[in-house]
C-alpha cells in the first residue's frame, strides 16, 4: 500500500537551492522562515527552540546555551558558498538564479 505523504518536503528539513548543502527551517521571532544548516556547529549562534523557533544568542546568553551543551546552529545565509560568493566586495552583481527569485529582470535584456 502506497501512502501519499509529501516527499522531500518534510517539515523542516530541505536543501539549499544554491548549493544543495541539508538545511532546516525555522522561524524567527517575526515569524520568517530563516534557514539554518542541518548539522549543529558549536561556534553556530542560533538555537531553536519549541514549535521551530529560532533566535540569534548573543553574549552571555550565548555563553551560558554553551554551558548547557545546547544545540548551537548557523545561519545557513552566512555559509553558503552560493551566496558568499556574490558578497565579495567590489562585486555589487546578482548572479541570474538569484535574480530570478527576487524577480528581477534578466541582465542585458533591457539597459
Ligand atoms: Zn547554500
Amino acid at each position: 500500500m502506497v501512502t501519499s505523504k509529501k516527499i522531500g518536503k518534510r517539515a523542516g528539513r530541505a536543501w539549499c537551492r544554491e548549493c544543495h548543502a541539508p538545511i532546516q527551517w525555522a522561524r524567527n521571532r517575526e515569524g520568517n522562515p530563516v534557514p539554518l544548516d542541518e548539522s549543529p556547529d558549536p561556534s553556530g549562534r542560533w538555537v531553536i527552540e519549541k514549535g521551530r523557533r529560532t533566535r540569534p544568542l548573543r553574549g552571555v546568553e550565548w555563553e551560558r546555551a554553551q554551558e548547557d551543551g545546547r544545540l548551537m546552529f548557523t545561519n545557513h545565509m552566512a555559509t553558503c558558498p552560493a551566496r558568499q560568493s556574490i558578497r565579495s566586495p567590489g562585486e555589487g552583481v546578482c548572479p541570474p538564479h538569484l535574480r530570478e527569485s527576487l524577480g528581477l529582470r534578466p541582465r542585458g535584456s533591457d539597459g
